[in-house]
């Protein structure tokens, strides 16, 4: 099974900061992707732009081996030729008048016109002016912001009141590339689709819900701004955030864009306050093979945290007394992004005391191996009584699918062509984003106040101990990481 592709009308799509790392990374090669797969029409126009001085040629160079750096694809020299012809380059400075004039020469006011600003937060605000000042915005127009969206409620805000001096809400598609994943739609079509599922899905059966994302690598290229940020706020405040939302937010009325985010910033506003003994934060120690967290960051002193387990709970009607536990970290055991819903144990045991503690649990798995797993509860095959066991039955979606995963949209993609197609439902508006920081806001200002150093972790292990105990001393455990 291959995925359906949506035409969209011709565009003109201008990205600033088009010879930075996520261009290269990501953009480029999403949407040469797109375009292999006949979504991307011939007339369309992709334009780089960014400070330094590119000749077309060269700048076509730099997104043919950006494309080619991407493993997986398997290139046509001929397809390659074929889409970088769509490409152009204008040499243009958000913060001063170089190139606007030429830029504004090249847009096609007939086309679907979309400005990515693949650039540091702190000059959304000088694109976003100079679009205005030299008559480039019109209400048809869409820009892309790129995380993050601020440190903090205040700086959020702040962004906010920037782009909507110029823009109108409906203008603005900020990303978080979560909800682009397959599997994260998935979430809602296992939710909302399926008959099974959303009569339990409450306080009275379900015990309580596991969020994990965690990852192997360390900080990386990003070092700099990763100590600056944390996991809190590089990982807790969006995506993990946006996943809780869609596990716990009430049926939307419609699978549109206002209906799904009213009931998503709905779930963030009844979040509780997290006490400090319900979180736990810590950094990874060193490798055979790599160095400590500190000494990644080149900051011996650092209090930022490479991992956060928490406890939350959200005070509305569904989920009273249902905890939420999430945790995220680098260096860790696997690479793995999971939920589980962990349903209550039965009332009453027709087996015998010996036969408690099975308890039905559904784990939804957004990487790797994409697919959803229910624990059940079966008789031990063979003689020797009514002995229970638990075993998983699995649906790996690339293999009950026959899904040809190289065919499936990546999240860049799909959130990219959803910006052409003027669809916002995978995005976050303006009041979800604020929402989520006055939540996040007390807890890393706690940390502060506190001088809350974060525990030390084992590379290669499933985060720092007292993580287990955030579970453990309330008779849970966390699912192995693997
Ligand atoms: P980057 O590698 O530092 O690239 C920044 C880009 O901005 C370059 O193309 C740079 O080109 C351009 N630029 C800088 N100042 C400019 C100015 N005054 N006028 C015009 N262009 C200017 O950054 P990045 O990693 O690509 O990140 C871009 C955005 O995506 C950031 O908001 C980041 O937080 C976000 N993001 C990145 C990643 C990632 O994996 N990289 C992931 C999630 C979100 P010149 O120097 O030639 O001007």
């Amino acid at each position: 099974m291959v995925s359906r592709v949506i035409p969209v009308r011709s565009f003109d799509l201008v990205i600033f900061g088009a010879t930075g790392d996520l261009a290269k990374r990501k953009i480029f090669p999403s949407l040469f992707r797109r375009f292999l797969a006949g979504q991307v029409p011939q007339d369309s126009q992709i334009i780089g732009a960014a400070r330094s001085n590119l000749s077309r040629k060269t700048f076509s160079d730099l997104v043919k081996n950006s494309i080619k750096n991407v493993n997986e694809l398997n290139i046509k020299e001929n397809d390659l030729k074929k889409f970088l012809k769509c490409l152009n380059y204008i040499q243009i400075d958000a913060t001063g008048s170089d190139g606007w004039n030429e830029l504004k020469k090249v847009l096609r006011p007939s086309k679907i016109q979309a400005f990515y600003f693949s650039v540091s937060p702190s000059i959304f605000g000088s694109l976003a002016q100079s679009l205005h000042n030299y008559e480039i915005t019109h209400e048809n127009i869409r820009i892309v912001v790129e995380k993050p969206f601020g440190r903090n409620l205040e700086t959020s805000k702040q962004l906010n009141i920037i782009l909507s001096e110029h823009f109108k809400e409906e203008q603005i598609y900020r990303i978080d590339h979560y909800l682009g994943k397959e599997t994260v739609q998935n979430l809602m079509a296992i939710r909302f689709g399926n008959m099974l599922f959303e009569p339990l899905w409450n306080a009275q059966y379900v015990d309580h819900i596991q969020i994990t994302v965690s990852e192997t690598v360390g900080v990386g290229d990003r070092s700099e701004y990763y100590d600056h940020s944390g996991a809190m706020r590089d990982m807790v405040q969006n995506h993990l955030m946006q996943l809780l939302c869609l596990i716990a937010m009430e049926p939307p009325a419609r699978f549109e864009p206002d209906s799904v985010r009213d009931e998503k910033l709905k779930v963030i506003r009844a979040l509780d306050p997290v006490a400090p003994h319900h979180i736990v934060r810590g950094q990874y120690g060193s490798g055979s093979d790599h160095a400590d967290y500190r000494a990644d960051v080149d900051n011996k002193n650092s209090k930022t945290e490479s991992f956060v387990a928490l406890k939350v709970n959200i005070s509305n009607y569904r989920w009273a007394g249902v905890p939420f536990y999430i945790r995220t970290g680098k260096r860790l055991k696997a690479r793995t992004s999971e939920i589980a819903v962990v349903f209550k144990e039965k009332p009453h045991s027709i087996f015998g005391p010996e036969a408690r503690n099975h308890q039905n649990a559904l784990i939804i798995r957004l990487q790797p191996d994409e697919g959803i797993t229910m624990d059940v509860t079966i008789k031990e095959p063979g003689p020797g009584g009514m002995r229970l066991i638990d075993v998983p039955l699995d649906m790996t979606f690339s293999e009950t699918l026959g899904l040809d995963v190289d065919a499936v949209p990546d999240a860049y993609e799909r959130l990219i062509m959803d910006v052409i197609r003027g669809n916002q439902t995978l995005f976050m508006r303006g009041d979800e984003v604020e929402a989520a920081w006055r939540w996040t806001d007390p807890i890393i200002n706690g940390w502060i106040e506190r001088n809350d150093v974060p525990k030390p972790y084992d590379s290669g292990s499933s985060g720092p101990y007292d993580s287990l105990n955030l579970l453990e001393r309330e008779g849970r455990k966390w699912r192995e990481i693997m």
